[in-house]
C-alpha cells in the first residue's frame, strides 16, 4: 500500500474526456480497474498503486484540484476559464475534445446594439469577453439547453460550446461571433506540484510524451 503522500489522484469527467484521456494515461502505463462508464465508483484504482482516478462533473474539476483534494484534473478550457483558475497551473493542452466557445443566435437577425439579453451557463467568460468590448449584456445564467433561450424569448443570443453546430442548426440557430478555441487541458494544484515535484513531472511526461506521438501518427 503506498503512502497516502506519494498517491496522484486525478480528477476527470466521464464521457468525452475519460473516452479520449483514457489512451494518454495508457501511455503513462495508467489503467484504471474498472470502467467510469459503468461503475458507480467515484473512486477508481489503477494497475498502479499510486494512482487513482476521482470521477466527478466536468464543472467541479476545477474545485476539487484547487482545493487540493484531488492533485491533478482533466478539464475543458472552457470549465476552466469559467472558473477562474485559482490555485492550480496549466501543465498541458491535451488537444483532445476540441469545440468553440460561441456566441450562436438567429442568424438573419442582428443582436441589438443595447440591451443584449444573453443566456449562457458561462457567465464568467460571457462578461468578461462583452465587458471586454465594451457592451453591456444582461446575463442570464442557465444550466442547459441553452438554445432554447432565444426561441422563447427568453434572451437574444446564448454563449456555448460548439463543436459541429448541429445542436445549433436543429434548433434554426446559428454561430455569430468567435470567443475561443477549447481544447483539455492537464491542471495540477499548485500546492501537489510542489509536494509531488517527482511523480508529477513523471506522469507529466509520459503524457507529453502521448500526445506528440498521436500528433505525429
Ligand atoms: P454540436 O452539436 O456538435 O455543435 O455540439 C454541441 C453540444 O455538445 C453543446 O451544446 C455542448 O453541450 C456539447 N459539446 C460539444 N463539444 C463539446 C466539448 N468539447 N466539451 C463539452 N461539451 C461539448
Amino acid at each position: 500500500m503506498a503512502d497516502m503522500k506519494d498517491i496522484l489522484t486525478i480528477a476527470l469527467s466521464k464521457g468525452r474526456i475519460f473516452k479520449d484521456t483514457a489512451p494518454l494515461l495508457k501511455a503513462a502505463d495508467i489503467e484504471p480497474l474498472e470502467d467510469p462508464e459503468t461503475s458507480r465508483k467515484l473512486i477508481i484504482d489503477t494497475n498502479r498503486d499510486n494512482v487513482k482516478l476521482l470521477v466527478i462533473r466536468a464543472t467541479d474539476v476545477p474545485t476539487y484540484v484547487q482545493h487540493g483534494a484531488a492533485d491533478l484534473g482533466v478539464v475543458g478550457k472552457d470549465v476552466l476559464m469559467e472558473h477562474g483558475g485559482q490555485d492550480v497551473y496549466e501543465l498541458l493542452d491535451l488537444q483532445i475534445a476540441r469545440c468553440k466557445l460561441m456566441v450562436a443566435g438567429f442568424p438573419d437577425r442582428p443582436l441589438p446594439e443595447a440591451g443584449l439579453k444573453v443566456a449562457t451557463k458561462f457567465v464568467n467568460c460571457t462578461r468578461h469577453y462583452f465587458a471586454q468590448q465594451g457592451r453591456q449584456v444582461d446575463v442570464i445564467k442557465l444550466y442547459g439547453s441553452m438554445e432554447l433561450a432565444p426561441l422563447v424569448g427568453l434572451a437574444d443570443c446564448i454563449v456555448d460550446v460548439v463543436d459541429t453546430g448541429n445542436t445549433l442548426r436543429a434548433n434554426g440557430l446559428a454561430p455569430l461571433e468567435h470567443m475561443a478555441d477549447i481544447t483539455s487541458r492537464l491542471i495540477v494544484n499548485k500546492a501537489s506540484m510542489k509536494l509531488k515535484h517527482a511523480p508529477i513531472r513523471d506522469l507529466l511526461a509520459h503524457i507529453q510524451a502521448a500526445v506528440e506521438q498521436r500528433n505525429n501518427a
